[in-house]
């Protein structure tokens, strides 16, 4: 059997815990040894090892977080910060290492991978800008959560017949903003991807007023800016008094949805796979609902995330919202 390494790097998000207990699980289904990393690449060049047995997971697919902790660790990205980390991996006989994490954790698994470490690489983030997958794993319990908060958000504004700004998680990635945006009925959505226009977003919300509409609700992006300097900007136009909610980190806790559990366990089980068919430097993905694996450089050099979606979503979202 394989030594195999699991460890979670970058932002946490729900369901990584999903995707270590697959991984675990299924290793040791196939006569592999496991061993798990606390707090990623810095807890591996710090020899934070532990071997793991099919019980230290137990009652995990639910939890949030990732049982494994997280860190970042920017001595990565020279040779003289990895090479303590591939000494760990040698000490402890580990000939394969599935990192979680964003697209930062894959640029050093793909290092390792130069280095004759068989790495496996899974989208974990809940921005869901990764390269190499449609979906990773946490935006969609991240989706869920914030859509909870913009109903909540939605019953006051239709109370006080008020404009709320809501902003929400993505780095620079519309993503949360158009799926929370289009899934709570949002009058307007403003995403990095596509340039918004002042004049429109006034002339909206006037236009929605004439219309009998109570309220208005604006999702943003926090790729674009933040909600408290959009509401400046607002009000610079046109005397306009909106409210501002950040919903900040509740989008990255609570117990994953079913989707991401399911997401994580397919990735986690593929990553195991891959393993055992010698593979290195790839990461696994969702592609048209197909569990997929890429060479991790390649993807990270493509265009990237595709913004196509989110354009076409906000273009969607722009023609049911008045
Ligand atoms: P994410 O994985 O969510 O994108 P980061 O960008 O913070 O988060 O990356 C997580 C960790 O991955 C970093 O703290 C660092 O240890 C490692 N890393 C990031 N970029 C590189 C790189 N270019 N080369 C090697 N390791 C990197």
């Amino acid at each position: 059997g394989k030594r195999i390494g699991v460890l979670t790097s970058g932002g946490d998000a729900p369901g990584m815990n999903a995707a270590i207990r697959a991984v675990v699980r299924k290793a040791i289904h196939d006569g592999d040894e496991v061993f798990g990393i606390r707090y990623g690449y810095r807890g591996l060049a710090e020899g934070d090892i532990f071997q793991m047995e099919e019980r230290d997971v137990s009652d995990l697919t639910a939890r949030g977080g990732t049982m494994l902790y997280t860190a970042r660790y920017p001595e990565f990205k020279d040779a003289e910060g990895r090479q303590p980390a591939i000494d760990q991996l040698k000490k402890h006989g580990i000939d394969s290492l599935v990192v979680i994490g964003g697209d930062g954790s894959y640029r050093g698994a793909a290092a390792l991978a130069a280095e004759g470490i068989q790495t496996v690489g899974i989208p974990g983030t809940i921005d869901n800008d990764i390269p190499g997958t449609e979906y990773t794993i946490g935006f969609d319990t991240a989706c869920n959560t914030a859509l909870e908060a913009i109903d909540k958000i939605r019953d006051t504004a239709t109370s006080h017949l008020r404009t709320f700004i809501i902003e929400v998680m993505g780095r620079n990635a519309g993503d949360i903003a158009v799926w929370t945006g289009i899934g709570s009925g949002a009058e307007q959505i403003i995403i990095p991807e596509a340039d918004f226009n002042m004049d429109e977003i006034v002339a909206n919300i006037e236009n929605g007023r004439k219309r009998g509409k109570k309220h208005s609700i604006i999702v943003l992006a926090e790729g674009v800016m933040e909600g408290h300097e959009f509401a400046d900007k607002l009000y610079e136009y046109d005397d306009y008094h909106a409210r501002v909610t950040v919903l900040g980190h509740v989008q990255r806790g609570g117990a994953p949805t079913a989707r991401d559990r399911v997401l994580a366990a397919l990735f986690g089980y593929k990553a195991v796979e891959l393993i055992h068919e010698g593979a290195a430097g790839v990461c696994v993905g969702m592609m048209g609902e197909k569990i997929v694996a890429t060479d991790i450089n390649e993807a990270l050099e493509s265009k990237g995330h595709s913004h196509d979606n989110q354009v076409k979503l906000y273009n969607i979202n722009t023609e049911i919202s008045f």
